[in-house]
């Protein structure tokens, strides 16, 4: 399995000289299983780069799975260009939300008042699933699901093939103590992320940013170092970065994370992520 980060930020895009190392574009990562399959998680605004890419090679068919439909999720989603192909196959897979469809959550941020060109224009074969299972088995891969603590429904993928896992969670707040948020206990955490070779995980705000940040449905870096080591993945990236933390400041809250790592004698590897990002498993 081969992932790459098209977009590793969070809440809102931040192009500028403050954020070339670590990009600005918000959540979207690719995920090439093993016969070059791809799954993308997210629409962020990373997608729109990966979609120039993907008209370079033709996909039999390009499957999207959202987490959830925060702007930072979807809004790269109408900058996709395989959707104006008439040669594209584009399945949508997300979650209900109490107020709308799948569909709905896409196809809404394209009504006339929010942007040119309306839904039905677009020319690729477009097709939404809606998710009501815990366990998908995806070609050669089982998916699997878990609600994560945040203001609306939202879902971890982990992508199992061949031995290997990868643990995409992102926009969970770890240890939740508002009801708008808290929904999933630490302990199922630590057994959805048990082992993993790769964990993504959000880890936008420093501990004392979290303290005035309670509810807002993300975690500290230093909470999920914890996850990590507590649930023994190899491998940990930060994600979700804070739209207000520049390079310097993202490079400052690595280094203390690996200060912590060899303090406790951690046995993981911790990166923090990038656009562009290539992890081989
Ligand atoms: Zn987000």
């Amino acid at each position: 399995m081969k992932i790459v980060f098209w977009g590793t930020r969070g809440s809102v895009a931040v192009p500028g000289e403050e954020t070339v190392k670590y990009g600005g574009n918000t959540t979207c990562v690719e995920v090439r299983l093993s016969d070059d399959r791809l799954i993308i998680i997210d629409a962020g605004t990373g997608i729109r780069k990966l979609g120039m890419e993907l008209l370079r090679k033709k996909e039999e068919e390009i499957n999207i799975f959202l987490t959830h439909p925060h702007w930072d999720h979807i809004q790269g989603f109408p900058f996709f260009t395989p959707m104006y192909m008439k040669d594209y196959s584009v399945i949508v897979h997300g979650w209900r939300t109490p107020l709308r469809k799948v569909q709905n959550t896409i196809m809404d941020q394209m009504e006339g008042t929010y942007f040119p060109v309306d839904f039905s224009q677009l020319s690729a074969k477009i097709n939404f699933y809606e998710i009501k299972e815990y366990l998908l088995p995806y070609k050669s891969a089982n998916l699997s699901f878990l609600r994560l603590n945040h203001p609306i429904i939202c879902h971890s993928i982990k992508i199992e093939e061949h031995g290997k896992t990868f643990v995409f969670m992102t926009d969970n707040e770890l240890k939740s103590e508002t009801p708008n948020t808290k929904f999933t206990p630490w302990e199922d955490f630590v057994e959805f992320c048990r082992g993993a070779d790769l964990l993504a995980h959000d880890a936008q705000f420093t501990p004392e940013e979290l303290e005035r940040r309670k509810g807002w449905g993300h975690s500290s870096y230093t909470q999920v170092l914890e996850l990590a080591q507590e649930s023994g993945v190899k491998k940990l990236a930060l994600f979700h970065h804070d739209p207000n933390h520049s390079d310097a400041e993202i490079d400052i809250i690595l280094k203390d994370c690996h200060d912590i790592i060899k303090r406790n004698g951690y046995n993981f590897d911790c990166v923090a992520s990038y656009e562009g990002m290539q992890i081989d498993l």
